[in-house]
């Protein structure tokens, strides 16, 4: 079994399996829900990166202080590769919006969280248990089978 350490790896296993195409398609599809759909905060630079974030759907940092050249606060979200290919649905309309939310200031997973959640999408945050989207070694493995099946 092919495992991944590093970016380098990643791009070969996206390679192996054919998912590269995919992938771009899937992270503008990201790009156009974050950029365009959701609200555009004053002083906010939002940047999207897509990982191998292990066992994590998303995460999301903001810095504290002021970006001294854009004169703004960065938020940097990054979508995991493996969750985002195996269920794109539940990434573009959950953890997607979770981490905005979290960008936005929202950082307990509280009772004003959800609210927000709800505010954004019209969605009920979801719990996220341990199956809210499989691990990220069975979206790799299924994701391999899948791949191999292909012709
Ligand atoms: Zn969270």
């Amino acid at each position: 079994m092919l495992e991944i350490y590093n970016e380098d790896q990643m791009r070969f296993w996206l390679k192996k399996f054919s998912y590269e195409k995919e992938l771009e398609d899937l992270k503008k599809l990201c790009k156009e829900t974050l950029f365009d759909k959701f609200p555009q905060r004053l002083n906010l630079i939002r940047c999207l990166w897509f990982k191998d974030l292990g066992e994590t759907y998303g995460t999301c940092s903001v810095s504290k202080g002021f970006n001294e050249f854009r004169g703004c606060r960065v938020a940097d979200i990054s979508i995991n590769i493996f969750h985002l290919l195996y269920t794109p649905d539940k990434i573009t309309k959950y953890v997607l919006p979770h981490e905005y939310c979290h960008a936005i200031g929202f950082w307990e997973h509280d009772k004003e969280f959800k609210q927000a959640f709800k505010l954004l999408t019209g969605l009920v945050h979801p719990d996220y248990t341990d199956d809210f989207i499989a691990p990220r070694s069975v979206c790799k493995i299924l994701l391999e089978e899948k791949a191999s099946c292909q012709p």
